[in-house]
């Protein structure tokens, strides 16, 4: 039976050595860095990760401001809220929660924040360093996955990484900083998406197999050599609970792929966590830069 990689776990220590850092530079500086939040339409579940990142900044000692907009916001409301932003000392990283109502441009926003506080990674400044392996944000979800690796033991150094999913905001960003010539990554990456020809004959020569496919079920135990470390990106919601409480499952078939791994995230509890964990450290470095504090 493989070892469960408790992201719950690793994510809570990591944003321990945050609150402490945090607690640090305020007494130092008299400053504590700041996260701007922007949410528009009434997606249920960008607004629980929503209240989830205000959660995660009131923790950590940040000061978090959180822009819920009117239906009736339009584009250049949206657009002028983010060039305050851009502007406001206060404010070192600002996110926009994806997805936005279809009234908006989702490009057109993204690059509407300055790259200096985009703390998602999300700018095409910001991909276009890490194409560059120059220093930026890196996005969150890969950034947290590249650290549970390390932190759970499994660092991809040397390893053939197998990603299944080629997504702006997971999958590519991935591969690029697995691979790069850096401790912690140096990894042989092989990419995966729906052209992949005989996916299963692929995904078995992975050491270590990153899921992030967005549909259950995508990786099934003949899938997987035995030994392998799996870590699985995906969120579906599969049903409801009596409650009405969704019912939330990986793109891996755990139980069975738990049987032959050498170690698996589980969904929720894995991947998830580390995401936000990842959001504050890169609000931390952007503070830092503010207060001339550098790490
Ligand atoms: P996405 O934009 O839908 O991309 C999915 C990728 O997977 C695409 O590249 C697609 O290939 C590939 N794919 C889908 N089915 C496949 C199959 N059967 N075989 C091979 N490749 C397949 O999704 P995303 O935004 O990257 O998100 C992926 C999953 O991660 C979702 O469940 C999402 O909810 C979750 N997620 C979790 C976090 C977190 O913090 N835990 C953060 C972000 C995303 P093509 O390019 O060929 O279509």
């Amino acid at each position: 039976m493989a070892e469960i990689i408790d992201g719950k776990k690793i994510a809570r220590e990591i944003r321990g050595e945050i609150r402490a850092e945090t607690a640090r530079l305020r007494d130092q500086t008299g400053a504590v860095p700041g996260l701007a939040v922007i949410l528009a339409g009434d997606d249920p579940a960008s607004g629980v990760y929503v209240r989830m990142k205000e959660k995660a900044c009131r923790e950590a000692g940040f000061a978090s401001f959180t822009h819920r907009l009117e239906d009736e916001t339009d584009e250049a409301e949206l657009l002028s809220l983010i060039d305050r932003l851009n502007g406001d000392p206060e404010v070192d990283g600002i996110l926009v929660q994806l997805p936005l109502p279809a009234r908006f441009n989702e490009r057109k926003v993204i690059e509407a924040v300055s790259p200096l506080k985009d703390v998602d990674g999300f700018h095409p400044l910001n991909l276009g360093r890490l194409l560059r392996g120059e220093e930026g944000f890196l996005p969150c979800t890969p950034l947290g996955i590249v650290e549970l690796l390390r932190r759970s033991g499994y660092p991809p150094d040397g390893k053939h990484v197998v990603v299944v999913g080629r997504s702006t905001i997971v999958g590519k960003p991935l591969a690029l900083m697995l691979a790069r010539k850096a401790e912690g990554a140096n990894a042989t990456v092989t990419l995966c998406h729906t052209g992949t020809a005989d996916l299963g004959a692929v995904t078995r020569r992975a050491e270590i197999l990153i899921v992030a496919a967005g549909r259950p079920n995508t990786i099934t135990a003949p899938m997987v050599g035995e030994g392998t470390v799996v870590i699985d990106v995906g969120v579906n919601v599969v049903g409801q609970t009596a409650e009405g409480k969704r019912i939330l499952a990986g793109d891996v078939d755990f139980p069975a792929v738990a049987e032959k791994a050498a170690a698996i995230t589980p969904v929720p509890g894995g991947v998830g966590p580390m995401t936000i964990a990842m959001l504050l450290r890169n609000t931390l470095s952007a503070f830092r830069r503010r207060v001339n504090f550098p790490a």
